[in-house]
């Protein structure tokens, strides 16, 4: 059908349309609890930028739930986020000590910044996706390997599910070379998000949103991305309109498009070659404070 193979352009209208709404007397209750599953010993910063990322859009709280191995450098390093940690062992989590106390008052859930690939990685999903009532859960980087084998958790979720994959993860996610993926984004994006009932965010260059409903395409964007780090600040970019009460399609829309226009943003005060996910995180607060 062609109508459904034609995407719409997300411009800057419908960005802004698609950004929670603030109720001018609300407490930080009223904004939403996101929680943000990830680190290991490599990878320390990118839950940081998730977490510190949906600070800086609007969340009333974030928390992060790291290894416990890696909790004094985490917690060194972080101001904005609450942190609490789980059993690790050689600097991954251990699959253990997920219960029900984390997910008090928490209205979005991140799996997989820096988290890594290790065996008890699908057990760890399963268990948290089990714990959740039915907030949003976004799942990117190594979330989605730990995922990729059982799809049909995602389905049966009761609660909306986003799935953040770059073209790599995407290639993983459906068994296809990175080269089928870029050669036909558009069809990919479209049939996965149909046949397994999820929302996503295909990455890169025109990334694409899709629903099953519908399908959305950012023009915004530019090499000054194309670094470590700038695929976690768009996690809690998206993670944060959700816990601020944004349906998926309306929290993925403004998100890819607020991290294009910062990213473009960051590169027009720092050059394309210098922007730091910090820049993004930044120049984020400028370009909010455009739309708002
Ligand atoms: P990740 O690979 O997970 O770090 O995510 C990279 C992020 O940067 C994604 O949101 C990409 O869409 C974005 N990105 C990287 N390179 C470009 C580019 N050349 N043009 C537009 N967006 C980009
Ligand atoms: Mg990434």
């Amino acid at each position: 059908d062609l109508e459904m193979n034609l995407p719409e352009v997300i411009t800057r209208a419908l960005a802004t349309a698609s950004l929670p709404k603030r109720p001018q007397f609300g407490h930080k209750g009223t904004f939403g609890h996101a929680l943000v599953f990830g680190g290991s010993k490599p990878f320390v910063g990118a839950p940081i930028y998730s977490a510190h990322t949906a600070f800086h859009c609007g969340v009333g709280l974030s928390t992060l739930v790291i290894p416990e191995e890696v909790y004094p450098v985490i917690a060194s390093q972080n101001q904005t986020a609450l942190v609490r940690t789980l059993p690790s062992e050689s600097g991954h989590f251990t699959g253990a000590g997920v219960e029900e106390a984390l997910f008090e008052k928490v209205t979005a859930v991140a799996i997989g910044p820096g988290m890594g690939r290790f065996d008890q990685g699908p057990e760890l999903i399963r268990d948290i996706i089990g714990h959740l009532d039915e907030q949003p859960v976004v799942i990117d980087a190594d979330g989605l390997f730990h995922v990729k084998d059982q799809l049909e958790l995602l389905d049966r979720y009761k609660g909306p599910v986003i799935l953040t994959p770059h073209p790599g993860e995407m290639a993983t996610l459906t068994g296809r070379s990175v080269a089928e993926v870029e050669a036909d984004r558009l069809d990919i994006a479209q049939s996965f998000a149909s046949e397994h009932n999820v929302n996503l965010v295909l990455k890169g260059h025109r990334t694409i949103v899709a629903t099953p409903h519908g399908t959305w395409v950012n023009p915004l964007g530019n090499d000054a991305l194309a670094k470590g780090g700038s695929g976690d600040v768009l996690t809690g970019m998206v993670t944060a309109f959700l816990a601020q009460g944004a349906a998926p399609d309306d929290a993925m829309r403004a998100a890819v498009y607020l991290h294009a226009a910062s990213g473009e943003q960051a590169a027009i005060d720092c050059s394309h070659y210098g922007v730091t996910p910090d820049d993004i995180i930044a120049s984020s607060r400028k370009v909010l404070k455009q739309l708002e």
